[in-house]
């Protein structure tokens, strides 16, 4: 029997969880803020920008949205992201990537303040992360953490296989998985582009990860029986619907559940999750600003 894996229930199990938090930050008078940076008008990234503000609204964050001329100078940006830096209601933020051509998006990640880095991209944040010493988790593999924890897939001595190695997911997912801590003590296996006989490394996987921007790249035929497969994908399939598209993962969900363990739909699966991680990243960086101790879920 296959399960399917319900990423808005765990998501909203996690956004309950802090709803406590925030309000012990309030007893202390304290209100956690996320601001988002936008540069340019990419119609994908203001959906995004969008979503993470009604977010914020929903648990009791203070959000805020800022937006930059895509055809300004970096000056323009890297002053807001300055003031940001500066801000004491702001805990934490983040610049939607992709940034414009002449902006080049590592000088901006090295521009925000480490403690206020939510989405954890910072060097800083991934050095401390390789080193065993997060200070935030990158909110879609840790919300993947999350799921596997919600379903009690034991990750330790488990082979892995994560087919993606960017830098916002399958490496901070690989990083975190091979810690020894609780959550980790995982056997890794990093596929990218170039791997050769990738098949033979995902049919070796107890839990296997898709996080490539292909679609349905991942089929029956590249899992075994009884994997745990998530599906971290989201990739719009035009379509003659009236919406024009659909949104499939890396995963051939209809091949692949019939010999998954557990399997994460697309969409309801991964997404909500990493709009949920980063919640738990500005109450986890409210709390150490307005040094309040805070039960995190
Ligand atoms: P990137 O494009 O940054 O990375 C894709 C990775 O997949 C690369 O490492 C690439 O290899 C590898 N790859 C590409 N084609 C193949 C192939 N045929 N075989 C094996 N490996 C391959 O993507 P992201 O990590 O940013 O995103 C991946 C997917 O996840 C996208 O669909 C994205 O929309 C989605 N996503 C979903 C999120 C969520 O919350 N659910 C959050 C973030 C992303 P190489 O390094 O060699 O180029």
């Amino acid at each position: 029997m296959t399960d399917i894996i319900d990423g808005n229930a765990v998501a909203d199990e996690i956004k309950s969880g802090l709803e406590g938090a925030i309000e012990t930050l309030a007893d202390a008078g304290a209100r956690p803020g996320l601001a988002t940076v936008l540069m340019g008008d990419d119609p994908a990234s203001q959906t995004y920008v969008n979503m993470k503000q009604r977010d914020c609204e929903e648990v009791g964050i203070e959000g805020r949205h800022v937006d930059v001329d895509g055809d300004a100078p970096p000056e323009r940006l890297y002053e807001q992201i300055d003031a940001l830096n500066d801000d004491p209601d702001i805990h934490g933020y983040l610049v939607q990537d992709p940034t414009p051509d002449h902006v080049d998006y590592r000088d901006v990640i090295r521009r925000i303040a480490p403690e206020k880095d939510v989405d954890g991209f910072h060097p800083e944040n991934v050095g401390r992360l390789v080193a065993g010493d997060a200070r935030f988790r990158p909110c879609t593999p840790h919300g993947v953490q999350k799921l596997l924890q919600a379903y009690d897939v034991e990750t330790e001595g488990a082979d892995v296989t994560i087919v993606g190695r960017s830098r916002i997911v399958g490496k901070p997912l690989a990083n975190l998985l091979v810690q020894k801590a609780d959550d980790g003590n995982a056997t890794v296996t990093v596929c990218h582009s170039r791997t050769e006989d990738l098949a033979e490394k995902t049919r070796n996987a107890d839990i296997l990860v898709a996080a490539v921007g292909v679609p349905e790249l991942v089929d029956g035929p590249m899992v075994s029986e009884g994997t745990v497969v998530i599906d971290v994908g989201i990739n719009r399939v035009e379509d003659d619907t009236e919406k024009g598209y659909e949104l499939v993962g890396d995963v051939d969900f209809k091949s692949v559940k019939s010999k998954a363990s557990l399997i994460t739909p697309v969409p309801g699966g991964v997404g909500p999750m990493t709009r949920a991680m980063l919640l738990y990243n500005t109450v986890k960086a409210a709390s150490v600003q307005e040094g309040v101790a805070v039960d995190l879920p």
